[in-house]
């Protein structure tokens, strides 16, 4: 199901100022206050398998290719050390793309960035099939405190579905190394909602999932962007996709069987135990991102690096950050993509609200929380407004309808060649 675009435009309407515009225009050289920046995001745009669901810029890997990549890499963290230099980081991200590909030049990556900054936590995503036993020591080494393996499902044909090149009875091997290296969080990806999908065989995951020593589970539906392969096979071969009833079916089993199982959920799509700390690759307040597509948000501005290859190899080369696009970011902005990544997370809390915009979230939402009570969507809760388990799956919905929408618009109009010189967000913002 589609939200019409007149739907989109009633609720942007209620939601935006008048100063608030959606749209990217070509980075000149506009000042950016990358001071305000907290966490970093190594982006490796390398994969030796492409996957056809997926959305993410990457390349085939290429020796020669990914050895010019690197050193532009290196290069663009050199171009920020001037602010970079003595601040604390809360986290490096590195994903991609398969980051394992690349495991000596992420060791450098991290030794110049320590050299410059103080980095909390490294966090790595990868697949099962770029993981041995020599790129597990390299993580160690390199301070990697939290991974994520992208297991999708543990049943073949599913995988073969979506083009995995890796045999179930080898992950649940990874699977069991990964659990011997006492990492901080260890959280598996996985995907439901592939067509044909059983709640047998969903529920056969689930167990299986919850069986390895994983602290995180994160369960995402099977997103079809219109310009990735399985998009683009979905309308070629006419694919049946499960429909929004069995979709929240699904959903809703995936919440009650990890719930009653002593997980938590800590944001839409994954739940933790142990009381671990929360692997996340998005909830971040502030970051730069290095890398070929990789966004940065400053909160005052929200930036996007070239999506071509070539351009990234050339600019850092000469000396010029990779940044193409950029849109400026109002007040009410920040205060709503802080509000949105919250309910992404499940809770708005109220302190942290008033720390930081100065102001009472109940009174400056009191329309959308009468809304939303109404609803069944909300509760208050030890000072924090909560989703119910309605309200998780009507966000897990909007994710669907406002972010892959956007995010489409982004990709598909950032990869064209020449690449445009404005990239609104929505057809009426342009
Ligand atoms: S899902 Fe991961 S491994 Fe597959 S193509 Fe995308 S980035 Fe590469």
């Amino acid at each position: 199901m589609r939200i019409p675009d007149f739907l989109k435009k009633l609720l942007l309407d209620r939601l935006l100022d008048l100063e608030d515009t959606l749209v990217f225009n070509q980075y000149e050289d506009q000042a950016v206050d990358w001071e305000r920046i907290e966490n970093l995001y190594i982006h490796i745009p390398f994969c030796r398998n492409k996957c056809l669901y997926c959305p993410y810029f990457k390349k085939t890997y290429q020796e020669q290719k990914a050895w010019f990549f690197g050193e532009s890499l290196l290069r663009e963290i050199e171009l920020h050390a001037w602010w970079l230099k003595g601040k604390e980081m809360q986290s490096l991200y590195i994903g991609g793309g398969t980051p394992t590909l690349m495991t000596n030049l992420l060791i450098q990556a991290v030794e110049k960035l320590s050299a410059l900054c103080i980095l909390k936590n490294i966090a790595l995503e990868t697949t099962p099939a770029e993981i041995n036993n020599r790129v597990l020591v390299e993580l160690h080494h390199m301070g990697c405190n939290m991974i994520s393996l992208g297991v999708q499902d543990f049943h073949q044909k599913y995988l073969s579905s979506i083009g995995r090149n890796y045999l179930v009875a080898d992950t649940l091997k990874v699977i069991e190394k990964i659990g011997l290296l006492y990492y901080d969080t260890f959280n598996l990806d996985l995907i439901f909602a592939f067509p044909g999908q059983t709640i047998q065989e969903l529920d056969k995951t689930l167990h299986m999932a919850m069986a390895t020593p994983a602290h995180q589970l994160t369960f995402y539906p099977l997103f079809t962007f219109p310009y990735s392969t399985i998009g683009r096979f979905k309308q070629l071969k006419k694919v049946i996709m499960p429909d929004g009833l069995t979709r929240k079916r699904m959903y809703y089993h995936i919440c009650d069987k990890l719930l009653g199982n002593g997980y938590k959920q800590v944001s839409v799509w994954s739940f933790l135990k142990g009381g671990k700390d929360k692997y996340s690759s998005v909830t971040r307040d502030t970051y730069l991102g290095l890398g070929p597509s990789a966004g940065t948000f400053t909160g005052k501005q929200f930036l996007f690096n070239t999506f071509h290859m070539n351009d990234y190899i050339s600019l850092p080369l000469h000396n010029r950050i990779p940044t193409a696009y950029i849109m400026n970011i109002t007040p009410n902005m920040e205060r709503l993509f802080w509000i949105y990544w919250r309910l992404y997370e499940t809770a708005i809390p109220l302190t942290a609200y008033k720390d930081r915009f100065g102001s009472e979230f109940c009174d400056d939402f009191n329309h959308w929380l009468w809304l939303a009570d109404k609803l069944h969507y909300t509760v208050k809760k030890d000072n924090h407004i909560v989703l119910t388990k309605k309200g998780i799956h009507r966000v897990h919905l909007l994710q669907n309808h406002f972010s892959l929408d956007y995010i489409n618009r982004i990709w598909t109009a950032c990869t064209q060649d020449p690449p445009p010189s404005k990239v609104p967000l929505c057809t009426w913002c342009a």
